[in-house]
């Protein structure tokens, strides 16, 4: 038997039925596969952060899961969207006005720079091209484009899943080019809102992050300074994790808090007026969603037992290991109708499509389960639904509901 990764909080200690924002799971399946994300949970995630970074504004990466629906209840939540698409600009501006949205991403198209530059979304510019670009479709437009510049970090955040800085990158321009660039879009007359900064994903190492995040403090201070101009806006990045796998410990978000209130307290942009924020997409949204699918299936094949579900990688491919894990490892599962209950055997609960690699749980202690029992994947209200090959092998898109 392999181990799973550990049940987030919410649903740790229930036993039975698995519930979802109060409903029994059994009703929200009416349809299978779905997406069930419960919007308390976001909403608890979200005061926790209040608590832990009072002063520093909080923006939601919509990549993490852009589903409109949910989008219309977190909007109000936070203080600004991050998108990293014209597409995800759209959804954005349907549900939050464009001085709180910042779009970041290499490779923007000149249609994406003339949306955002249009809507007064702000322009997170990945190269001294891009800037240009923009500083033209501005002109040519006659509106002053709000322009913010990523930064290639000189640093990189320890221990993340997935780093972005302190290396070649295609995101961000080289610090060393940074000061320069500043001074280009100011003297052009843009409206230049400051500077994103964005290390890496994934941490639970609140140590690793709060090393990044005094990093980030000074290399901000430091391009100011080089520039002469203080940044009206410091996207600080974010990389919080959450535990997927066996052993996984949850980051101390409250040591994170504490140290960098100290860091900014410290540092001379502060005083001087500088806002700060973190995007946070994982952190805030993950834990929120359970990916229910049914047992079509229970065969044996030498000497182990597969339980074959509705749905798989097709929808839920981060849980097959397949999006950016170098091991397999378990995500948590559960057997719906019995949470809590011992392991009475061991299983491995595979997808439907024609791939070894849509395999959901490998060789994990489940309840005895039946075809048309339920399967609960957790930590599926990330990089989920619409971070899945939804196409691949032509099976019908998941429902996705939102609850609470
Ligand atoms: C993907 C991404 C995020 C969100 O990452 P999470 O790990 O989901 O928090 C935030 N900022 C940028 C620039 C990103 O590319």
């Amino acid at each position: 038997m392999k181990p799973m990764g550990p049940l987030p909080a919410e649903f740790a200690e229930q036993s039975g039925m698995l519930t979802i924002a109060g409903t029994r799971a059994e009703d929200w399946a009416t349809a299978t596969p779905a997406f069930v994300y419960d919007v308390g949970i976001i909403a608890a995630r979200v005061e926790r952060f209040r608590a832990a970074f009072p002063g520093i504004d909080l923006h939601y990466a919509i990549k993490a899961n852009p589903l409109p629906a949910l989008l219309e209840r977190v909007a109000p939540m936070v203080d600004g969207l991050d998108v990293a698409s014209g597409g995800e600009l759209e959804t954005a501006l349907a549900v939050m006005s464009a001085r709180s949205i910042s779009f970041a991403g290499p490779g923007k198209r000149d249609a994406e720079l003339i949306g955002a530059i249009r809507a007064g979304a702000t322009l997170n510019v990945e190269s001294e091209g891009e800037a240009e670009r923009a500083l033209r479709l501005g002109e040519e437009l006659g509106v002053t484009p709000r322009l913010a510049v990523r930064v290639n970090p000189d640093v990189e955040l320890r221990g993340s899943g997935m780093k972005m800085g302190g290396r070649p990158s295609p995101f961000g321009v080289d610090a060393v080019r940074v000061a320069a660039l500043v001074r280009r879009i100011v003297d052009a007359g843009a409206d230049w809102r400051g500077f994103h900064i964005y290390a890496g994903s994934q941490a639970l190492d609140a140590g690793a992050i709060i090393e990044t995040q005094a990093a980030t403090l000074a290399l901000a201070a430091r391009l100011g300074d080089e520039a002469g101009l203080l940044p009206p806006f410091v996207n600080l990045g974010g990389g919080f994790g959450v535990p997927y796998f066996s052993g996984d410990v949850p980051l101390d978000v409250e040591r994170v808090g504490v140290a960098l209130a100290a860091a900014v307290a410290d540092c001379d942009l502060t005083a001087a007026g500088t806002r700060y924020g973190i995007e946070l997409g994982r952190w805030l949204v993950a834990e929120a969603g359970v990916y229910l699918t049914r047992i079509v299936d229970r065969k044996e094949s030498q000497g182990e037992t597969f339980l074959v579900t509705d749905g798989g990688l097709n929808h839920q491919l981060a849980a097959s290991g397949n999006f950016g894990t170098v091991v397999r490892r378990n995500y948590p599962l559960a057997l719906v109708h019995e949470m809590g209950g011992a392991a009475a055997e061991t299983v491995s609960v595979v997808g439907p499509l024609c791939t070894p690699l849509d395999r959901l749980g490998d060789r994990i202690g489940l309840p005895r389960a039946e075809a048309g029992d339920l399967i609960a994947v957790f930590l599926a209200g990330a990089y989920g639904a619409s971070a899945s090959p939804t196409a691949f092998l032509g099976h019908p898109p998941a429902t996705e509901i939102v609850a609470g």
